[in-house]
């Protein structure tokens, strides 16, 4: 059975050995891959070939991995679903007729498929822990400027890295191993305090480890999916760990700030798309607006559109303040918020999703729920911190979740660890 994981199947071969030799790693196609075709899940980018590898490619060369193809997304990652991608959507290989959540949902149904060993996602505001909650795997957002974006084909900046998808915690160390570390092409990148061993730490031990619990990330949640939620914590506890409950106030705010930011930053970031620098090039008889404004009508799906007109709007002269100075606010309250959370817990523990994977076709007629669904996981790349999503259990109907653990900036290893003790 195909899920429609991969965009384009062409294989990249590797000639060093390295700790990845033997393993194949699918590539999300907004990851640049020098010679082989990187279209973003767009129309506008269907012909594209970059000249160059991202620096995560190459250090996937570099490490001996095999790349099996590109993997399918939404269109630019605007999404939760994969389903606006202009090459179809992708099935959910753990969840029959339901999505396998967003945006980077080839990688995800690819591993849970077996159809790569691993795969690199991008998380903006929960691209890679989505899918990897709706798909039964594990999904790693590293802590901002951790891993390169030199070769992302950038949707919001600010907030997004590069991350694993694996079938089990220890895996997607082993991935993030080899991806992280400081790029002199991308400026946002640090060296990380620590050795940065990250899979010695997915040693299971939560002996000691304190939970927090955000109130406010249980409060919308689907009934089926906090039963479950609590079953992976009791586990948890039952090794070892205590929690406590915590209320940040902030988080009733979080998924409306991502969403004026995001679309901000991807307004300006999708203005370079006019078919002359990139995009099709069409036999146009008019002046030069109107060719851009056929190239952009024809190019982008419905959904880019929309944010592409609500960042603009977010961004105009008059509404700077209203929205975009606001949601830069409460960005900075949310950080705030984890900042003091963090000071009384190791980690802190939510749903991945508040939702269990979604029918196919649901969200595509109201994008105001679908944005809702990101409301626990927006808030950690509003505050650039790390977090894991690791399988938690199934619903009492059969369904995937996730459980969130969220960590302290450059805290990858402490998130390993405790995830690891579920899977
Ligand atoms: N669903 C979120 C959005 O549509 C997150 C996407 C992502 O992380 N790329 O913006």
């Amino acid at each position: 059975m195909s899920y429609n994981a991969f965009i384009t199947r062409e294989t990249i071969e590797s000639d060093t050995e390295g700790p990845l030799t033997d393993k194949t790693v699918a590539v999300k196609d907004n990851i640049s891959t020098e010679g082989v075709r990187t279209t973003c899940g767009s129309a506008m980018l269907e012909e594209y070939v970059p000249p160059y590898d991202a620096t995560v490619v190459q250090r996937l060369k570099e490490a001996g991995a095999t790349i099996p193809g590109k993997t399918n997304m939404d269109e630019f990652g605007m999404g939760t679903t994969t389903e606006t991608s202009a090459f179809g959507p992708t099935d959910n290989p753990a969840a029959e007729g339901r999505v396998p959540g967003g945006s980077s949902g080839g990688s995800a149904a690819a591993v849970a498929a077996g159809e790569a060993d691993l795969a690199l996602g991008t998380d903006t505001g929960g691209s890679v822990r989505c899918p990897a909650a709706f798909t039964g795997t594990v999904g790693i957002k590293p802590t901002y400027g951790l891993v390169s974006r030199y070769g992302l084909i950038a949707y919001a900046n600010s907030l997004e890295q590069i991350g694993p998808i694996a079938p089990s915690v220890e895996e997607a160390a082993e991935l993030l191993e080899v991806i992280a570390g400081p790029d002199d092409r991308d400026a946002t990148t640090r060296e990380a305090p620590g050795d940065g061993a990250y899979v010695e730490a997915a040693d299971g031990d939560v002996e000691g480890l304190e939970i927090g619990i955000p109130t406010e990330l249980l409060d919308g949640a689907d009934e089926r999916v906090v039963e479950t939620f609590w079953e992976a914590i009791d586990e948890l506890e039952a090794k070892g760990a205590s929690y406590h409950e915590v209320s940040m106030e902030s988080l009733q705010h979080a998924v409306e700030a991502y969403y004026v930011i995001a679309m901000s930053e991807a307004s300006s970031n999708l203005a370079r798309f006019d078919g002359v620098r990139y995009g099709p090039t069409q036999e146009y008889e008019g002046n030069w607006n109107e060719e851009f404004a056929a190239v952009r009508e024809e190019g982008f799906g419905e959904e880019v559109k929309r944010r592409i007109l609500l960042g603009t709007y977010a961004l105009s002269a008059g509404y700077h303040d209203k929205y975009y100075k606001q949601a830069q606010d409460a960005r900075a309250w949310v950080k705030q918020d984890f900042d003091s959370a963090l000071e009384a817990a190791d980690v802190l523990a939510s749903p991945t999703m508040p939702v269990p994977p979604m029918e196919r076709g649901e969200s595509l007629d109201d994008p105001l729920t679908m944005y809702l669904a990101d409301a626990n996981t927006t808030p950690v790349n509003l505050a650039n911190l790390p977090a894991i999503s690791v399988p938690a259990g199934e619903t009492s109907d059969g369904l995937p979740v996730g459980l969130q653990l969220i960590g302290p900036a450059f805290g990858e290893k402490t998130i390993i660890r405790a995830g690891s003790a579920l899977a």
